[in-house]
């Protein structure tokens, strides 16, 4: 889902540097919402690039989409990779903060339908209007 809000999120603010910022903003949010974990980090890992990697071959590496779907998932590496820690706890503020990522609410399977749905929508960059 991180790659799908993060892609949608840098689609919509149309240039790299704002689809970064809010990427990482995106993230804490989409935290926040009580959702379940996938049970493989494997396969979060896995088709999380798979649907990065969808995103930068249809719309270039340095799309703003790509951008902000890569800050929004950069967040979570630090379940994933020996990551230093800030005063023996997580760099990212809302890793934080325990109960800030509660359990419950949305399904694996919706998430990653939704997920599915908002990436393949992304797959197809509209092309510009040819010029007069
Ligand atoms: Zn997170």
């Amino acid at each position: 889902m991180h790659v799908a809000t993060g892609a949608a999120g840098g689609a919509f603010a149309g240039s790299r540097l704002r689809a970064a910022v809010l990427g990482l903003v995106l993230h804490g949010v989409c935290d926040r919402i009580p959702h379940w974990d996938i049970a493989s980090p494997r396969f979060e890992v896995r088709s999380g690039l798979a649907l990065l990697g969808a995103l930068a071959v249809a719309r270039g590496p340095f799309d703003p989409a790509v951008v902000g779907a890569a800050a929004s998932s950069a967040p979570d590496l630090e379940h994933v990779l020996p990551l230093p820690k800030l005063g023996g706890r997580k760099l990212y503020p809302t890793h934080r903060v325990a109960s800030w990522h509660r359990a419950g609410g949305v399904p694996v399977g919706v998430q990653l339908f939704v997920a599915g749905v908002i990436v393949g929508l992304l797959l197809h960059r509209p092309k510009p209007e040819p010029g007069p």
